[in-house]
């Protein structure tokens, strides 16, 4: 995959069914023509029915917010990429912070969920991110550098976004100025590029998530090396995502 320009909305554990199509329906009528990829993250049960809504509009996607790290079996509760993958899902968020918190989710666990779902033609937005502490101890670099080598390190990358999601910003309506996100992405080329050489550092997309909204969006895309962004909260109000689309 070519390095491109996307803004992707995670939904988290918000909207029912006829919630869900009704944001979709405006945001889909206030689209303008554009070359930005547009993904949501919807909760996982709406997925079948939204790929439908959305299945005549250029560069737009459903994806996952998360997908099993087994591929089958007696897993309660769980969701298979392969389960993703067959009702027209395209994407899926791995290692979340959320998902890390809450849910025990390790790069170990999230490399394991990468392979299942890049091996099911899901293209996967692996997150990163550093909490405060790390930050004020002068840890984010390594921390990133950590989390993307445990989880891509024996993956084939091709498949693979970033979105660099400080845990500080993320639903807090703090972002990390331009500086500090430019300051991130270039390390993370440069960990791609020992990881994986300069094609791959050069072509992979990063995204920066992390109260990213229709007012700073524009500022953080100007940087170099972002290539969009992660939304959280402003994605749940159409205006907002289609500001956030225009932000380029
Ligand atoms: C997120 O959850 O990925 C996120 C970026 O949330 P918010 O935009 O609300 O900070």
């Amino acid at each position: 995959m070519s390095r491109q320009k996307f803004v992707a909305g995670n939904w988290k554990l918000n909207k029912t069914l006829s919630e869900g199509q009704e944001l979709v329906s405006t945001i889909l009528e206030n689209l303008g023509d554009d070359s930005v990829t547009k993904i949501i993250f919807p909760p996982s049960v709406l997925i079948s029915s939204l790929v439908n809504t959305v299945a005549s509009a250029e560069h737009f996607f459903v994806g996952a917010q998360n997908c099993s790290e087994h591929e089958s079996g007696a897993f309660t509760g769980e969701v298979s990429a392969a389960m993703l993958s067959s009702v027209g899902c395209k994407f899926v968020l791995v290692g979340h912070s959320e998902r890390r918190q809450y849910f025990g989710e390790t790069n170990s666990i999230a490399s394991k969920k990468i392979k299942l779902a890049l091996q099911n033609n899901l293209k996967v937005i692996y997150c990163v991110g550093e909490r405060l502490t790390e930050r004020k101890t002068n840890k984010h670099l390594e921390v990133v550098k950590t989390q993307i080598t445990e989880a891509l390190q024996s993956l084939d990358p091709a498949n693979v976004i970033i979105a660099y999601e400080p845990v500080w910003a993320i639903g807090t309506g703090e972002t990390a100025t331009p500086a500090q996100a430019q300051e991130m992405h270039a390390h993370i080329r440069s960990v791609l590029e020992n990881l994986f050489g300069a094609d791959v550092a050069a072509n992979t997309s990063l995204l920066y998530g992390g109260s990213c909204n229709a007012q700073n969006a524009k500022e953080l895309f100007a940087c170099a090396d972002i290539d969009g962004g992660l939304i959280g909260g402003a994605s749940l109000k159409a205006d907002d995502f289609c500001k956030i689309i225009q932000s380029f």
